[in-house]
Formats: structure tokens, sequence, C-alpha cells
């Protein structure tokens, strides 16, 4: 007998026909190279997540985790999609909740900014505030119970939700995209840890295609996970003092998978904010701080790779546009107001890209 479950059936068809032909009617994202012409042999790019339609990386991961949830009968009509994160991934996630009817609800802390929560709603997405930052995960569990919706948990998750081996992973379009050039196998690719979701589905893909490439996250010098890295005893810290927005945390995320990453670079927040500013001159437009955490792992790197005379190539991924940060990172008075000092860091990734390597002020 076609039980009740056979019209939830029909919907859950529907769902994933929905997020499939929308991703056919979007273009992959660009690989851009950076020039390096004082580095003779040695190549860098930056994959452009910034271009997605809700413009950062958590776009993919925003599909995966309702791919994940529909797939395993988790999400169904009418059923309200709840997560805990004040960023990126709401500004996804209400995005793919919308395509598919459902209602969205960002659990964030009541001190999030007011363009942030302009962001999530105008995916179409709600917030639902509390007054203790550290308890939005307890809320968003609490909140979805109470209202019978759908608690995606990111941290947990984002390294599952992700079909690794390939499927139009991160790591399967780098590869694709790199079957043109001098190097087509990396020597290193350099991404950061927020979920961990990324360095993961990148490690993993790389050891399953017999692939060299080592895999470094740039981490910030206030994050949990390069303690973790060095020391599996260390599990949390009493807080993250980390400026950069989308990685950083204070406490070791279930989808960080440390035996994935090959190395790992700490990166203070005043050198990631300086190499975005720098790199956002060359390009031509603002990139986020994340990114220039990983063009400050790169260029030590490159560094690296200079001296002892290798070439090859390292990839980093720029995970979203600087627009969001201009009365952050890009305000100097902002800068200012965090005792930060950018000169110094700044004079060292000129000096970087001008052939002089790069020397940690
Ligand atoms: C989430 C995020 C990252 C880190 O990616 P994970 O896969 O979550 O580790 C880096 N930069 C930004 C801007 C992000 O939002």
């Amino acid at each position: 007998m076609p039980a009740p479950q056979a019209g939830r059936r029909t919907w859950t068809d529907q769902a994933v026909r929905r997020i499939e032909a929308d991703f056919n009617r979007s273009a992959d994202t660009h690989l851009i190279p950076i020039e390096l012409p004082h580095y003779p042999g040695i190549e860098l790019y930056f994959k452009d997540e910034s271009s997605h339609p809700t413009g950062s990386l958590k776009h993919r991961l925003a599909r995966s985790l309702f791919l994940y949830g529909l797939c395993n009968g988790w999400i169904g009509p009418d059923m309200p999609i709840v997560e805990a994160s004040s960023g990126s991934t709401a500004v996804s996630e209400a995005y793919f909740a919308r395509m598919l009817r459902l209602r969205f609800i960002a659990v964030v802390p009541r001190s999030t900014a007011a363009e942030k929560i302009a962001a999530i709603e105008f995916q179409g997405g709600q917030c639902h505030f509390t007054d203790d930052p550290g308890a939005v995960y307890r809320e968003a569990e609490r909140l979805a119970r109470e209202v019978g919706g759908h608690y995606m948990d990111q941290f947990k998750y984002a390294e599952r939700a992700t079909d690794w081996r390939g499927n139009n992973n991160i790591a399967e379009s780098i590869f694709y995209q790199l079957r043109q050039e001098r190097h087509t196998v990396p020597r290193w690719i350099v991404c950061g840890a927020g979920t961990g979701g990324t360095s993961a589905t990148l490690g993993r893909f790389v050891r399953y295609n017999h692939y060299a490439t080592e895999i470094c996250v740039g981490d910030p010098e206030g994050s949990v996970f390069h303690r973790y890295f060095a020391d599996r005893r260390t599990l949390t810290l009493e807080r993250c003092e980390c400026l950069i927005e989308g990685i950083g945390r204070p406490r070791v995320e279930p989808s960080f998978i440390p035996e994935a990453v090959d190395r790992m670079i700490v990166v203070r927040d005043a050198d990631s904010i300086a190499a975005a500013r720098v790199l956002s001159e060359r390009l031509g437009r603002r990139c986020g701080g994340s990114t220039g955490t990983n063009l400050w792992a790169c260029a030590q790197l490159i560094t690296e790779m200079a001296a002892q005379g290798e070439s090859g190539s390292v990839v980093s991924i720029l995970c979203d546009q600087g627009e969001r940060y201009a009365s952050t990172y890009f305000n100097d008075e902002w800068v200012a107001s965090k005792a930060l000092d950018l000169a110094p860091a700044m004079r060292a990734m000129h000096e970087f890209f001008a052939g002089l390597g790069l020397r940690v002020p």
C-alpha cells in the first residue's frame, strides 16, 4: 500500500531535481592565474569561489548539505531548516531553502553585524537571536525540535556531505581545470579551516587519485586547529581571538580531519588582512580575509620552493568577496581600532611579489 511516504518521495524527487537543475544552469568557478614573473617555473592559481550565486565557497557546502539531508530522508516538505551560522553558510543555505520553498532560520548571536543579517534576509532567511554567542549550537538544536524542523549542523556534516571521490567537488574541478597547464598536478593546495570540510575533501581526493599533491591549511594564530594538529590533546580554547571570518575556531570541529592535512601554517590576523589587500590590488577587486590567509601561506610555500630550486604549482582558494568587509578589513579605522599595524605585512607581501621571497616581519 503506498503509504503517506509515497507523497513524500515525490516531493523529495522534485526537490533533488530542483537542486540539480540549478546546478546544471550554473557555470563552474574560474581558476585564476596570479602572475609570478620573478619565480620562474612556479605558478600560482586561485580558485574563485566568490563567483557562486551566493558569493562564497559555502555555496558548494550548502548544496551538499541539502542533497545529503534530502537523500537521507531528513528533509521533507514544509520542514523548516535551522542552522547555527551568522556567516556565509546561512546565506547559502537560505538560497537553497527558498529554492525548495522551505522556511530557513539562522540562529545567530545578537551581536551579529546588520550587513550579515541583511544578507541572510535577502536570500529569504530569518534570524533567531541568542544573547550568548556560545549557545547558538544548543539553541539551533532546540529550535529545530520545537518547530519540527531539521538542524543542518554544518560543523558535523561538512566532511561527509561532500562527495569527496568526485561529482564536481572543488578538488575535482581544480584538477580538471589544470589539465592544460604546465604542471597538471599541483605541488601544494592551500586552504583554510572553518568546518574543515574543504581540507578533508581535498586531502581525500588527492589520495584517492594517487596525486602527489600535499594539502596545506593556513590557520589564524588564535585558532585551535593548528594546536590540535601539533598535539592531539588540545581540543578547545577558552576563546578564539581570531578576526578572520570563516576560519579559525575555538573548538576542533568534527569535520576537521587532521590526518588528511599534510601541513599547517600559522598566519597572524594582520598578515591575513594585508595579504587580502595586496591580492585585491592585483586582482582589481576585493577578496575576503581568509583568502589573504591563504595567500600568505602560499607565499611561504613558494619562497621555500624557490629556495630549493623546485618548480611546480600552488593552487589556493578565493573564498569570498571583499565587498562584505568594506567596513572591516578594508577600513583603516577598523584596523586601527583592533590595534593592528598592517604596514610591515604589506611591505613583506610587496617584496614577495617583487621576487625577494616572503620575509616574515
Ligand atoms: C567556511 C569558510 C572557509 C573554510 O572552509 P571550510 O570548508 O568550512 O573549512 C574559508 N573562508 C570562508 C570565507 C568561509 O566562509
